[in-house]
């Protein structure tokens, strides 16, 4: 491999903490990343230099705020291959896209008896808003639903598409199961009925190449904290020819052209979605993770996290007590485990006494665990961080509960 794994670990300080005097063995990247040095460096000079409110100050630090600020705008574009830059809209994370995107839509394009498809195995942010916009707009949801081995029914996503779908809205990568979904292959479809696609990159930006002219989807968000960058900011991408159409979600200050107490004109894109104060240096510090992402490069970031699953995956089989919720046949770095008999939280419980972080619960999607007949999973997520010696820590914690609980 080109990178040194030591050379790498070293970027992020938080990997040699100790938690109750054993090292910390962080498994739990689906939830949030570590930040590399860079980021934190960043974020800490921003507010050391550079602090200063952006867009609307003519001194010299509010120009060097703004400049930083629309440059890492572009940064984001360039990574996602955006056409044009005032596509890409900083929001405080995928949640907040979800919101903002599902409001929008819903009122420039949704009527009573129109229908909204998602899947079954959307994280809630990708349920609920619908839901709320449904109940204003008198849409319906659907829902695509998924086999046991928590891959989509793609002969029941074409029997679901009619035309009274007017967005489909699917998970790229499943944070409890892993899953990889065929989304080029959704949208192509999706695009042969005019219907434009949303795309929750939540769990895909950090581990796969996302380029949405080729993929052609029409919408995508994703959070800065899950691709190293810090938390409370996020991206909503929109095609153009949709954003233009669509209505401001937040009033304020930045989105505004013009204002009379008669009637206000709304600012251009990206501007339009921006109300109020930026997290300025959550912006700044999204840019600079992406460099650092794109300097250790996916490719690398695939190999290394696909070897870890695939150990992981290899030490879960050997074991009778744990089934493995979740075995598409195309996986991200997600593990997420059912242990006979033993509840999910006195795991976690248990492993964290061992120094090993792994995340226990329903992951914010509850349909999938009503869906598999378990009230939560263990899961366990990896980054290209992370060693086959920190599988090994997992393993061995596991199997000390699964003694303990004989
Ligand atoms: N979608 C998916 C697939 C996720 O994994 C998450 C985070 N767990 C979200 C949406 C929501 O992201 P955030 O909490 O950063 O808004």
């Amino acid at each position: 491999m080109i990178n040194d794994i030591n050379k790498i670990r070293q970027d992020f300080p938080i990997l040699a903490e100790q938690v109750y005097g054993k090292p910390l063995v962080y498994l739990d990247n689906a939830a949030t990343t570590q930040k590399p040095q860079i980021v934190i460096d960043t974020l800490r000079d921003y507010y050391l230099h550079e602090n200063s409110n952006i867009h609307r100050g003519v001194h010299r630090l509010s120009q060097i705020a703004t400049d930083k600020y629309e440059a890492a705008r572009e940064t984001v574009r360039e990574f996602i291959n955006a056409k044009f830059t005032d596509e890409i809209i900083f929001t405080a994370g995928t949640t907040a896209s979800m919101n903002a995107f599902a409001y929008s839509f819903a009122k420039a394009y949704l009527k009573p008896g129109d229908e909204i498809l998602i899947s079954h195995m959307e994280h809630h942010s990708n349920i609920v808003p619908w839901q709320i916009a449904c109940k204003d707009c008198g849409a319906v949801l659907k829902v695509i639903p998924i086999d046991d081995n928590g891959e989509l029914m793609l002969d029941e996503f074409e029997k679901l598409i009619s035309p009274r779908t007017k967005i489909v809205s699917l998970v790229h990568v499943s944070n409890s199961l892993g899953t990889v979904n065929p989304i080029q292959h959704i949208i192509a479809k999706a695009h042969k009925q005019n219907i434009p696609v949303m795309i929750d990159a939540a769990q895909s930006i950090q581990h796969l190449p996302i380029d949405v002219q080729k993929l052609d989807c029409d919408f995508l968000v994703f959070s800065g904290h899950k691709i190293y960058g810090p938390t409370g900011i996020g991206i909503l991408y929109g095609k153009k020819k949709f954003l233009d159409e669509m209505p401001p979600y937040q009033g304020g200050g930045d989105m505004i052209l013009s204002v009379t107490f008669e009637e206000t004109k709304f600012n251009v894109l990206p501007y339009k979605f921006e109300a109020g104060t930026a997290n300025i240096a959550g912006a700044i510090g999204l840019g600079e993770a992406i460099k650092y992402v794109k300097n250790i490069g996916l490719d690398f970031i695939a190999t290394a996290e696909g070897e870890l699953l695939d150990y992981a995956t290899s030490l879960a089989n050997e074991i009778p007590e744990i089934r493995i919720i979740g075995t598409a046949k195309e996986k991200s770095s997600v593990l997420s485990l059912d242990v006979k008999g033993i509840h999910p939280h006195d795991i976690g419980s248990i492993l964290d006494r061992d120094g090993v972080a792994v995340r226990t619960g329903h992951h914010c999607t509850e349909p999938i665990m009503r869906r598999f007949n378990i009230p939560a999973t263990t899961r366990a997520s990896f980054s290209f961080y992370n060693t086959k010696a920190e599988v090994d820590a997992l393993f061995a914690s596991l199997q000390k509960v699964i003694k303990l609980f004989a």
